[in-house]
């Protein structure tokens, strides 16, 4: 059998990955590259090997990253099934219906073909089947795969898949995105079973978060301070999970009082629409005592927050003067509502934005994270003059004693660990700490490479 990586291993997105068995091929994930340059060609090229060939398809969790090129797989040729979790494909179909608006108009500005339309993306959700957690599938003669819920956002998993070969039998785990320890609106990350391979990510496999305890706290504290100065809060939020996290945090502190209950706004229409996914699937979140939904039994509304999934909705925020909340995409501020809000307030000393996720090399969120003293948001230029905080403990993503963990698994170490998803100097820090910690063949891809197992 052989490996292969096409994607999420000299940065952290776009993640595909090919085995070959000797039933047949099965690609595990298919995401776009994200945060490089906007006009990157990347995603324009070839996938680096025949979309006819592929057997079978299995998506880890619906982020952009690990599902944006499935269409372009179909446009290529793949015919056969896409398998995921129930929870999983309805937040596929709403990122990539989201994202198709975004690409065309990107398309346009750097005069690149359009990656796909609508129609693409709906005639590959007709190849898509459901599968629960552990419900065992076999996509093809000699191989079965389970999915495991990765607790990283809803529906996310990480797969195993056992592949049977005469005289030969082999257990691969891959990984995708491994959740944060105790997040108040998920479940814990399963137990790893035995795996002779793991494919592991190393988003923050260099160091540990502050615990997920801290957040409400701290992000008590800098909207106290913020509102307290007659200022303006912008939270740069990613749509899914990242944005219910944040308004399940509000809605905790606001009924313990320890907030005041000024305006505030949701201002993306994806964020929206994933916020009604995570109520349909609520049966796959996990809300600890002593939380409460409130009286309205609703963990992610309360009476101060405003909705304004249109256009003409999201520009009335502009007439409220006074101090508030403003949730809006996208979480690396590289386009989306969150621009708007930015050219408004961020040259404000009274204005306090609050970066809670990962910020890609070259987007703006990265400038700002960095201390940037002027950025240029839609050709004008801006002073910065902002708060600019962070909370890391919001983070959707395992630290290194997480990851550490995963990899351990239960029972018998795996023979090899492949490190993907993951800035390069990361993984190195990431791979010295596995082979000194828990004596494992660490591997670090390169991009195209191919293993033979
Ligand atoms: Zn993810």
């Amino acid at each position: 059998m052989r490996l292969s990586f096409y994607g999420a291993v000299e940065d952290v997105t776009g993640s595909c990955f090919l085995l070959e068995t000797a039933g047949g091929k099965l690609l595990i994930d298919c995401g776009m590259h994200q945060g490089e340059r906007m006009c990157s060609t990347k995603n324009l090229e070839p996938f680096g090997f025949d979309a006819t060939h592929v057997d079978a398809v299995v998506v880890t969790h619906a982020h952009f990253d690990h599902t944006g090129r499935l269409p372009n797989l179909m446009k290529d040729g793949y015919t056969g099934k896409i398998f995921m979790t129930p929870p999983t494909k309805g937040l596929v179909q709403i990122i990539l219906e989201d994202s198709v608006h975004v690409m065309a108009e990107n398309a346009k500005k750097c005069g690149d073909p359009v990656p796909y339309g609508i129609d693409e993306l709906h005639a590959m959700l007709e190849n898509v089947v459901t599968v629960p957690y552990h419900h065992v599938i076999k996509p093809f003669s000699g191989v079965s795969v389970e999915f495991f819920d990765a607790g990283h956002i809803l529906g996310s998993s990480f797969i195993r898949v056992v592949v049977d070969e005469t005289g030969e039998s082999k257990t691969f785990i891959f990984s995708g995105d491994i959740g944060n320890d105790d997040v108040p609106i998920l479940p814990d990350t399963e137990d790893r079973p035995f795996a002779d391979i793991v494919l592991c990510e190393a988003t923050y496999g260099k160091a540990d978060h502050e615990p997920a305890e801290t957040r409400e706290g701290k992000l008590a504290e800098f909207v106290k301070k913020i509102i307290g100065r007659g200022g303006t809060v912008l939270i740069p939020a990613f749509s899914v999970e990242r944005t219910q996290e944040i308004l399940f945090a509000l809605d905790q502190l606001l009924q313990r009082g320890e907030i005041p209950p000024i305006p505030m706004y949701l201002d993306s229409p994806l964020a929206i629409k994933a916020t009604e996914l995570y109520r349909h699937f609520s049966d796959h979140l996990s809300f600890e005592h002593p939380a409460s939904p409130g009286k309205d039994g609703d963990w992610f509304r309360f009476p101060s927050l405003t909705e304004t999934p249109t256009g003409t909705m999201s520009k009335m925020i502009n007439e409220d003067r006074s101090p508030k909340i403003i949730i809006a995409g996208n979480g690396m501020m590289t386009g989306g509502r969150i621009m708007h809000h930015l050219a408004r307030y961020i040259s404000d000393v009274k204005t306090g934005i609050l970066i809670v996720g990962y910020q890609a090399r070259h987007t703006m969120g990265k400038m700002i994270q960095d201390g940037a003293t002027e950025v240029s948001i839609h050709g004008d230029k801006f002073q910065v003059r902002a708060t600019v905080e962070q909370i890391h403990a919001f983070s959707a993503h395992g630290d290194q004693k997480k990851l550490t963990r995963f990899v351990q698994g239960v029972g018998a170490l795996p023979s090899t660990v492949f490190l993907v998803h993951g800035e390069q100097e990361t993984k190195e820090i990431f791979a010295t700490h596995l082979r000194t910690t828990l004596n494992v063949n660490v591997q670090i891809p390169h991009i195209t490479q191919t293993y033979e197992l």
